[in-house]
């Protein structure tokens, strides 16, 4: 399956200590991979708190999930350190990937269950507010984005309810039919703004949904080399898992 095509794509991997819930951490494992399979090198960076991130020569960014406590440590860092330049570049398309924590704080605020306010860098025109319940459990819901009858299988576990804007015309990254998503009312999941994307999914998210993946991949090559094509994988297990999901999960 590997070919040599001497491409290389760069990855900035923000506060992995810190943001990490539920394999997080196995995302980067499924780039890392999917660009093996192509003859691609990803190369990773992390940045956690203190450290500079160059997010001019990245292609790709990429922040998990963590639980108010480690949101609290790290969003002064994020906004002063991290911020203004990682808003600049994704405005300017690069493609990013958040998850759940990291998808709040990129919104313009979250702020918890104990009514403490986190601003947030404001990419996303969206903003939570974390509920007195949590919003737990396996999630199916539709991707157009990714493909007519495309879904998105995965885990959730938040408190914050998060509700979308209008600005640069940002769009729920899909629409759930299991599980609650942003808020449990609107069935939006998740958001998509220019090349970023935001999710509540969990588990971490890219293994059991290669289109997505590939999404994030196509999108880092046509904006480094011109063109994004991407040999096509066979990705057996992949299908399979989501399947697995979908069909255990799904309403029938
Ligand atoms: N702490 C946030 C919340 O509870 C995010 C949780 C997470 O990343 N899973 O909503």
């Amino acid at each position: 399956m590997s070919k040599t095509s001497n491409r290389t794509l760069t990855l900035i991997h923000l506060y992995p200590d810190l943001l990490n819930l539920y394999g997080d951490r196995g995302n980067i494992i499924t780039l890392r991979r999917r660009c093996e399979w192509r003859g691609i090198t990803l190369q990773v960076h992390s940045a956690s708190l203190g450290e500079k991130a160059a997010f001019d020569d990245a292609d790709l960014v990429f922040m998990g999930g963590g639980s108010d406590r480690e949101q609290t440590l790290l969003f002064q860092d994020f906004q002063q350190h991290k911020g203004p330049a990682l808003v600049e570049a994704a405005e300017g398309g690069l493609p990013l990937l958040s998850v759940c924590g990291g998808y709040q704080l990129l919104g313009l605020y979250y702020r918890t269950h104990t009514g403490e306010e986190m601003p947030g860098l404001g990419l996303f025109d969206a903003w939570t507010e974390a509920g007195s319940t949590r919003l737990i459990g396996n999630v199916v819901a539709q991707a157009p984005l990714l493909g007519e009858q495309a879904t998105l299988v995965g885990f959730e576990n938040h408190s914050g309810r998060t509700f979308l804007g209008s600005r640069g015309g940002i769009q729920p990254l899909a629409q759930v039919t299991a599980g609650f998503g942003n808020n449990g009312d609107d069935q939006g999941e998740g958001a998509v703004y220019k090349n970023a994307v935001g999710t509540y999914l969990h588990g971490p998210v890219l293994p059991k949904n290669p289109a997505l993946a590939d999404w994030l991949l196509s999108k880092a090559l046509e904006r480094r080399y011109g063109g994004g094509s991407l040999s096509t994988l066979q990705d057996t297990w992949e299908n399979r898992a989501h399947l697995s999901v979908a069909q255990r999960f799904g309403k029938k």
